[in-house]
């Protein structure tokens, strides 16, 4: 985990650049932070330090996905705020297929929780007052638990009968 402060929207941005680095097809952010938090701040960092044109970063408040190309990849970014169904609209949108082509940020990803990849960096952030963010970054690993195949040896005649 790590903690970052910023004291104004160019820090942020900047904080979003230096993220980029190291990002490539495959990888999620996952956005958590109210409104006015700086989601779409720190995606225009991002944006920028993938090679994208940031002018084209907006909230797609009336569009669930945005894309941007960048240099070496797709910058896809999603905004699940006005989503109704926001779970199901995710699915829908085939993340299998986005995450193959480039990287994925999605704001209010917390709209969603089931349907986000199981693996996933995870970024919340605070309002801690009019100019300052904390952004708490987690690398979330999810694994899908495997059933084994034979039943497990159990001693145990308690657990047996
Ligand atoms: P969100 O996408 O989370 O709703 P935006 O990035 O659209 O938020 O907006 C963040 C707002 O907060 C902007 O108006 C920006 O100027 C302001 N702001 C003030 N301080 C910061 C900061 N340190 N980082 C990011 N945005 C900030
Ligand atoms: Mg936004």
């Amino acid at each position: 985990m790590q903690v970052f402060d910023t004291k104004n929207p160019r820090e942020t941005f900047l904080l979003g650049r230096n993220l980029a680095v190291g990002l490539g097809a495959g990888s999620c952010i996952a956005l958590v932070g109210d409104l006015g938090a700086g989601k779409t701040a720190l995606v225009r960092g991002l944006a920028d330090g993938l090679g994208a044109d940031v002018q084209m970063v907006s909230s797609p408040t009336y569009v669930l996905v945005q894309e941007y190309p960048a240099r070496d990849t797709t910058l896809f970014h999603l905004d699940l705020y006005r989503m109704v169904d926001a779970q199901g609209e995710l699915e829908e949108l085939g993340m299998e297929e986005m995450l193959a082509g480039g990287v994925v940020v999605i704001e209010w990803a917390d709209r969603a929780c089931d349907a986000l990849p199981l693996e996933r960096i995870e970024i919340v952030i605070e309002i801690t007052g009019e100019n300052t963010r904390r952004f708490t970054i987690k690398q979330i690993r999810n694994f899908v638990t495997v059933h084994r195949k034979e039943p497990r040896k159990n001693t145990n005649k308690h657990e047996l009968s």
